[in-house]
């Protein structure tokens, strides 16, 4: 999409009643499929009531983006056939408004979205995603397995390390070994998980520094970050596990010094918004970074309730309801990131707990059960 059709979009989207975000219940997509004829491969998604979309395509690596507006944020069970198809795997997850479903390409396509009436109030959505002639054949000529789920990758990384010790309690207990503890069971236990492939930003005591976290979850092209820490507080009576995300405020800030530093680098953050866009235009690069953002939100969101409510088996909660801040660790603008605070290094009841190896493992399992709830509501799939 050049920069015109999607300012254009934008406005068209600004223009819309609201109506539909007073709708109850919400409608949503009944079934879900990946057409091929000849070289032209298209998603069909069928709607049980109206919705409002907008398509936009993102490069290195090749994605086609839908967001739907006022749809229940869930795709009905069975695997889609990519089989002969450009279209590498499809990921979901929820959004302030709706659903995002983002389509892993194989190479660039350009995208072509039209709303068909299906009488009864239905409604079927195509998304036609025409390739170039020699990527068709080249499609064509893929290994023809059948659909199936990799992985997840998930980043695990443990807070500060080195010459930073963290919060230190009152009995000089450092909040870096206890975070190092947690992550290291984590890993262990997600190592033993096929559904998952793990990996830390640091399994020792070193430092790294914030946005080089971020950029490794990148690089390893992690599908999830779960930063782990544990808080200190001046008062010694506050204890407990707190969740935090992102706050959107944060993440429009946070962004635009990210853009400025990419600007004169091909560094792995070139990758999550189009290039061309971000050369030549900032304000839109802006606005599609934003966009993604919001989306990572609202699915960081959702593993942050899931956390909260595993953690309520195993330790008392500070905050019970998922924290919104600006932390730097959590600025990803496509990967659901989240920051676990376990508890109070200055709570010496929290303190005796965070430092135990029992306790550890303890945590470490409820955040394994957490994400194993997040990626079962939504999958990665690959063809
Ligand atoms: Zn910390």
């Amino acid at each position: 999409m050049n920069r015109r059709n999607f300012l254009g979009l934008l406005s068209a989207v600004s223009l819309l009643s609201p109506s539909w975000l007073m709708a109850a219940p919400l409608p949503g997509v009944s079934h879900c499929t990946l057409r091929h004829q000849g070289d032209l491969t298209s998603l069909v998604l069928d709607l049980a009531g109206p919705v409002q979309y907008q398509v936009f395509t993102l490069s290195a690596p090749d994605r086609v983006v839908i967001d739907l507006h006022g749809v229940a944020a869930h795709l009905p069970p069975g695997a889609l056939n990519f089989a002969g198809t450009p279209v590498q795997g499809l990921r979901s997850g929820p959004t302030k408004t709706g659903m995002r479903l983002v389509l892993d390409m194989h190479q660039p396509a350009k995208a072509q979205a039209r709303l068909v009436s299906m009488g009864g109030g239905h409604q079927r959505l195509l998304v036609d995603l025409p390739v170039g002639h020699a990527a068709a054949l080249m499609a064509r000529h893929a290994p023809a397995h059948g659909p199936r789920q990799r992985p997840a990758v998930i980043a695990i990384d443990a807070g500060h390390g080195g010459k930073d010790p963290g919060a230190v309690s009152g009995t000089r207990h450092y909040e870096k070994t206890v975070v190092l503890g947690i992550a290291t069971a984590l890993h262990q236990q997600l190592s033993r998980d096929p559904r998952f492939h793990p990996t830390m930003s640091r399994d020792s005591d070193f430092f790294v520094p914030l946005h080089q976290r971020v950029l490794l979850a990148h690089q390893r092209r992690a599908d999830m970050l779960v930063s782990i820490h544990a808080d200190a507080a001046p008062s010694r009576s506050a204890r407990g596990a707190s969740v935090y995300v992102l706050s959107a405020h944060g993440a429009t800030s946070a962004m635009a010094r990210y853009i400025a530093e990419s600007e004169n680098s091909s560094d792995a953050y070139a990758g999550v918004f189009d290039s061309t866009l971000s050369n030549d235009d900032p304000m839109v690069s802006k606005v599609l970074v934003d966009m993604s953002m919001n989306a990572t939100i609202a699915s960081s969101l959702d593993l942050g309730r899931m956390v909260l409510g595993h953690f309520k088996q195993v330790t008392n909660i500070h905050q019970s309801r998922v924290e919104q801040a600006g932390f730097a660790v959590l600025k990803s603008p496509d990967i659901p990131s989240i920051l676990v605070e376990h508890g109070f290094m200055s709570n010496p009841y929290d303190c005796g707990r965070l430092i135990s190896h029992r306790h550890q493992v303890e945590l470490a399992q409820a955040l394994h059960t957490s994400i194993g709830d997040y990626f079962h509501k939504y999958p990665v799939h690959v063809a």
